[in-house]
């Protein structure tokens, strides 16, 4: 079938990750995510150039969450739109643009007692400070059920999907119902090999709210996720695709809850393990990855169940 508007993946390297973004060919155009502070200069305008646009006609800057390889090119773009685009980001995340050390506060609050790394606040700090090209207020605060204008008849609603992060947000371009989710569906996860989110009881309710009320036809992930035979999905998925990505993201949320429930309930415990104290976790889950690479999503996964378990007592 054909599709109303192009959509074309912008993809930026960052150590071994791809940040992908997305042009959305509109008559104002719109790019989903940023990448950090070198993509936009060093991918998205010569990759717009080949596409005969230019960078400076962006008029919308749709942010999917508050992580710094999805929000770190949003200043240096800004300033490439002379300042003219739009930047839309969910309230629950916007302290992540407003400010980098938020992201030293979140690794301190949550995956620093885990990783037990003399040197991680200086290399976050440093790492925060090189791949965010600016502190930014957004010019449009949203927090779901808005629907945005990208000119013409083309319209993109606005979906609260927290979970992976409070703030992250569902964009989607009506016309085709293609979905732009940024990493709220992770499968296996991508580099580490492990799903990552904050809040596993939210993650689980917008993964099924993503596959029965958006119901994509296009899925477009932040990420090369992978599943459960180590291979990545790719980024752009169609509505079979996108349904078996969903479906395999909710049946390994809820392998990880039942081993992580089984852990917490017979008590934590303080392992020499580099997964310690969910070693456990990992040994009934069979995840064999790195739990110490950055951005850990072992720890911070585990964390969040950690959390609600002890909160529930
Ligand atoms: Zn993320």
């Amino acid at each position: 079938m054909s599709h109303q508007v192009a959509v074309h993946p912008l993809v930026s390297p960052w150590g071994r990750f791809g940040l992908y973004s997305y042009f959305i060919d509109s008559p104002e155009p719109a790019i989903v995510d940023t990448g950090i502070t070198s993509s936009p200069s060093e991918g998205m305008a010569p990759a717009l150039e080949q596409l005969g646009r230019r960078i400076e006609d962006v008029r919308w800057i749709l942010l999917t969450h508050g992580h710094i390889d999805h929000l770190g090119g949003a200043m240096a773009l800004w300033e490439l739109t002379g300042r003219k685009a739009e930047v839309v980001l969910h309230r629950a995340d916007a302290h992540l643009l407003r400010s980098r050390q938020a992201h030293v506060d979140l690794y301190a609050a949550v995956r620093q007692q885990y990783l037990d790394n003399p040197d991680a606040i200086a290399h976050q700090t440093a790492s925060a400070q090189q791949a965010i090209s600016g502190e930014l207020e957004p010019t449009m605060l949203v927090e779901g059920g808005e629907t945005i204008s990208l000119g013409g008849d083309v319209s993109v609603s606005v979906h609260s999907i927290p979970g992976h992060t409070a703030g992250s947000v569902a964009y989607v371009l009506e016309n085709d119902r293609d979905v732009f989710v940024g990493d709220a569906v992770q499968i296996h996860g991508a580099a580490n090999g492990f799903p990552g989110y904050e809040d596993p009881t939210a993650y689980r309710a917008s993964l099924e709210y993503v596959r029965d009320r958006l119901a994509p036809n296009r899925l477009f992930l932040g990420h090369p996720y992978r599943g459960s035979d180590g291979e990545p999905y790719g980024i752009e998925l169609d509505a079979a695709a996108a349904r078996r990505a969903l479906d395999e993201s909710l049946e390994i949320e809820q392998r990880i809850h039942d081993a992580a429930n089984r852990a917490l309930s017979a008590g934590l415990v303080d392992t020499a393990s580099p997964y310690s104290p969910f070693e456990a976790v990992a040994t009934d889950v069979g995840y064999t990855g790195d739990p110490t690479l950055e951005p850990s999503p072992f720890f911070t996964t585990l964390h969040g169940y950690r959390a609600r378990f002890e909160a529930g007592r």
